[in-house]
């Protein structure tokens, strides 16, 4: 142990868990930084895919708790004055992120992880120290910056880069909400804005709604506006959080500093899902850590989370004007059993991704007609 290298994680959310469970399963000694206190809030929509599920059991967590993981199949999308109904043929599941957050650091804790709370780190001052707020400095022989869609180590890492983000803006609890809510996921496309607004229960005391759009001035909130006219909500009294919106960080891993889940900027730049996306580049940069590997050996890792923001990133630009946005989605309510089918072999199981619709489309032809 005395010749152990010294591994900090900065951020205690679903990559910066990840990456300190794994290590501690591996009796790796870990340190995590972070600036709040549990039980913290994220304001976030708590969706969960397949893959996402399966990340949480290596981590050894009950998924099928029933209080945590609220099982959903029902997807209701809706365009103008259409709409889809999709019943996938397994659920996804919705979480509190206040709870699902506490329970991975409880696994941490458990385990011997230790943790520094309320404690902000300031800057990475060089490849061996971090300077916190209060002035305190920490030394690291290895560093997982897993701080988020405004992170310092990103900062550090990509010194040049400039911030291009999405912006969510939108409610998380259910006195805020006097409406009487629908059941199901529901979806707002909407071809004034790339991105979409959502609307659905996490459970009796919480609502999530908002809409998740390109950070573009006035745009957020006319895209939130319309959402909440939408469903009879008020606009006052809302949230905001940032979203890495197509928005990847040239820069992953340099020597042995790694960057996870939002702050590698890894969410797919089409749905906005990250928390699948954390958790499993949490586990790939413990695993780079406890088999000595390099930072090459992570980005080479990283290949299937790649692949998927590159297909998300794709299909955003194709969608970049509001004509091909408001075909696109006329043509997916219109023929909604493709769309459940890319829905849940693209989106939920992620077998395929994106870009291969294609493929998808004789896949889904051939079993029609098998
Ligand atoms: C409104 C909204 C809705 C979303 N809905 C979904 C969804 O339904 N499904 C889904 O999969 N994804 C969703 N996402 C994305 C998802 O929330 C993120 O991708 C995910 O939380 C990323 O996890 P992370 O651990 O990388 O970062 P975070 O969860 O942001 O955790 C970062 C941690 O670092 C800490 N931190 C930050 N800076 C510092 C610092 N300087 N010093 C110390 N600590 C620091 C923070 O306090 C935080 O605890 C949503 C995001 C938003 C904004």
């Amino acid at each position: 142990m005395g010749n152990e290298k010294q591994v900090v994680i900065v951020g205690a959310g679903p990559g910066g868990l990840s990456a300190g469970i794994h290590l501690r399963k591996s009796g790796r000694d870990v340190l995590i930084i972070e600036k709040s206190h549990f039980p913290k809030k994220k304001f976030c929509g708590g969706l969960l895919t397949r893959p996402a599920m399966v990340e949480l059991e290596y981590l050894g967590m009950e998924t099928t708790d029933a209080e945590l993981f609220r099982p959903i199949r029902s997807l209701i999308i809706h365009h103008k004055e259409t709409s889809a109904t999709i019943e996938t043929s397994e659920p996804f599941f919705i979480t509190d992120r206040e709870r699902f957050d506490a329970a991975l650091y409880q696994i941490y804790v458990q385990l011997g992880g230790r943790i520094i709370e309320d404690s902000r780190v300031r800057a990475v001052a060089n490849d061996h120290c971090l300077l916190l707020v209060d002035g305190r400095e920490i030394e690291f022989d290895i560093l997982i910056g897993a701080d988020g869609a405004n992170s310092r180590v990103r900062k550090y890492l990509n010194p040049q880069e400039k911030s291009r983000s999405g912006f969510c803006l939108g409610k998380a609890s259910m006195p805020d909400i006097p409406i009487n809510p629908p059941d199901g996921l529901h979806i707002n496309l909407n071809p004034l804005y790339r991105g979409y607004g959502w609307c659905f229960k996490v459970d009796g005391r919480c609502y999530s709604f908002g809409v998740g759009v390109e950070n573009q001035g006035e745009k957020v909130r006319g895209a939130y506006e319309i959402l909440c006219n939408t469903y009879g909500v008020p606009v006052q009294n809302s949230i905001g959080a940032l979203l890495p919106f197509n928005h990847a960080a040239k820069i992953v891993a340099q020597r042995h500093i790694f960057l996870v889940g939002d702050a590698a900027g890894l969410v797919d730049p089409f749905l906005g899902e990250g928390i699948y996306q954390a958790l499993h580049s949490g586990r790939l940069a413990a695993q780079t850590v406890i088999d000595g590997g390099s930072n090459k050996e992570y980005i080479c890792a990283l290949g299937d989370l790649r692949a998927i923001y590159r297909a998300g990133s794709t299909l955003q630009s194709i969608l970049r004007y509001s004509s091909v946005r408001n075909m696109f989605y006329s043509l997916a309510i219109k023929h909604h059993g493709f769309l459940r089918f890319v829905c849940e072999e693209a989106v939920l199981k992620k077998s395929y991704h994106y870009m291969q619709v294609p493929q998808l489309y004789y896949k889904y032809r051939s079993k029609r007609s098998g």
